[in-house]
């Protein structure tokens, strides 16, 4: 059978580290980086005899991004052990939840090019995350570092409803995209604040059971996901058609050379002992609890979406665009409080902005100026200030400089030349120049008003103000 034959299946566990102040059971800071083990205390580096405290702010954002997915919130839930040793993990056990997780049952919507598709959310659950090793690359031992021992998780659990490399890229924005809109993790895959485990299985198309899957753990970027299911589905499918049959292992995806690793098979499968853990209390969580976060959550970016076309007047793929991000969709709603023309706005975001972005490697999180900076520069189009061309070159240097619009086109001397006489000078200075044009255009041939009103550009360094230019070279051809 050819490999069109085949269905692929994935489902995602995604972890998201939590943007709160302080660790999940003590005091110490989250934030990323620092000198090692300078983040910590003796709860997080689990000295005998200490005890954990449940930062209630982590239970808050679990439970927000249980709303924002659509999950049922458990009234009851609770924490346990889940034991493993690793240097990594001082205690020899992560404070996670096993049976009774704090939200289930949810889905997210994507777009797929087939239209609107559901992806189930089996679970969300909380726990803790381990420290780091620093292995020595002279092979002198390895280093712990425990800043990051205790900085919550949410762990997000899809249905394995997801087909193919391209909606797991789709599925994964999503979510990415939700928990930065509500504002629960900052989602810096480079810091490895966002990163899946990515199961995957084939079966032929129509069957209805499930093939045998395998899982990668630990992907943390978008592009080593697309490459490493590639080459995960060749590798299932050529074992089925020689006859065999796929081992349930746990790989890792060796991103140099190009290949998926054995760490584990189903044998050595580990036994986590999953049991209550006995130094925290049940979680109890209320309906008036739920209602209140209900209440004070952020728009999402559905709502955003819908009133981009209802209420500005945007074609469905502009809102799309605008609010697959909280940060092009706040760019957008900023520039327009400085800026009354949405579709001028959304054209620049998606066409400069994004194309900018993309040609840089810059992330829309790092946009160096604001929306306020944006809304300005297209309102100096609206007022004729300056040309669109020279906006273009204005907003490549707020890229570069981070400098207020009007400030570049001052220093610059980029003010459009609106003026009558001086463009009037002009048109006969390029018209005297270009005799061979004036009898073309007698002629019929219509470039060559182009090309001179090119020229004329090219003379002004594009400060002339297009408009006036064409009606006025029209005017003098029409005179000769
Ligand atoms: P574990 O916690 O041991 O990894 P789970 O049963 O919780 O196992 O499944 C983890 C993930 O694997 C889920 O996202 C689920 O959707 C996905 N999954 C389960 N079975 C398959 C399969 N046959 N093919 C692809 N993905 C699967
Ligand atoms: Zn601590
Ligand atoms: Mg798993």
């Amino acid at each position: 059978m050819a490999k069109e034959d085949y269905e692929v299946v994935m489902g995602l566990e995604i972890h998201a580290e939590l943007s709160t102040k302080t660790k999940i059971f003590c005091s110490c800071p989250t934030d990323f980086g620092g000198e090692p083990n300078t983040h910590c205390c003796p709860v997080c580096m689990a000295m005998p005899g200490t005890l954990p405290v449940l930062n209630e702010k982590v239970v808050e954002y679990a439970v927000k991004a249980g709303i924002a997915m659509n999950c049922d919130i458990a009234e009851n839930s609770k924490n346990d052990r889940k034991n493993y040793f690793y240097p990594d993990l001082p205690k020899s056990y992560q404070i996670s939840q096993f049976d009774m997780p704090l939200c289930k049952n949810g889905y997210i919507e994507i777009e797929t090019k087939d239209g609107k598709k559901k992806i189930g959310i089996t679970r969300i659950h909380f726990e803790e995350d381990a420290g780091k090793l620093n292995h020595d690359e002279y092979g002198g031992g390895s280093f712990v570092d425990l800043n990051r021992a205790g900085v919550p998780l949410i762990e997000i659990v899809s249905e394995p409803d997801i087909r193919g490399a391209e909606e797991a890229d789709i599925y994964l924005k999503k979510v990415k995209s939700i928990l930065e809109y509500i504002e629960v993790s900052d989602c810096k895959m480079q810091e490895g604040s966002l990163r899946a485990d990515v199961n995957v299985s084939v079966r032929k198309k129509g069957d209805n059971k499930l093939g045998t899957r395998t899982e990668m753990k630990n992907m943390n970027s978008f592009r080593a996901i697309q490459n490493a299911v590639a080459y995960e589905v060749k590798r299932q499918i050529d074992i089925l058609e020689s006859g065999g049959k796929v081992e349930q292992e746990t790989l890792r995806w060796d991103e140099l050379q190009g290949e998926t690793i054995s760490m584990r098979d189903k044998e050595d499968a580990q036994d986590y002992r999953y049991f209550p853990e006995p130094d925290l209390a049940l979680i109890h969580i209320s309906k008036e609890y739920v209602e209140e976060i209900k209440r004070n959550m952020p728009e999402l970016p559905e709502s955003r979406k819908n009133r981009y076309i209802s209420y500005y007047n945007l074609p469905e793929y502009d809102a799309n665009i605008l609010t697959s991000t909280k940060y092009f969709s706040n760019l957008f709603e900023g520039a327009l409080e400085v800026c009354n023309n949405p579709k001028a706005v959304s054209n620049w975001i998606m066409s400069d902005i994004i194309g900018i972005l993309n040609e840089k490697e810059i992330n829309a999180d790092k946009i160096p100026f604001t929306a306020k900076d944006l809304g300005e520069l297209i309102c100096l189009i609206d007022k004729g200030t300056i040309s669109t061309s020279i906006a273009k070159k204005v907003l490549l240097e707020m890229f570069d400089t981070s400098e207020k619009p009007n400030k570049i086109i001052e220093k610059n001397g980029w003010v459009q030349i609106s003026d009558e006489g001086a463009i009037i000078e002009v048109v006969n200075k390029i018209l005297a120049a270009n005799p061979q044009s004036i009898s073309d255009y007698k002629a019929g041939k219509d470039r060559a008003l182009g090309f001179l009103i090119g020229q004329a550009m090219k003379e002004t360094k594009g400060k002339a103000n297009p408009g006036m230019l064409n009606k006025m070279f029209l005017e003098e051809l029409n005179k000769q």
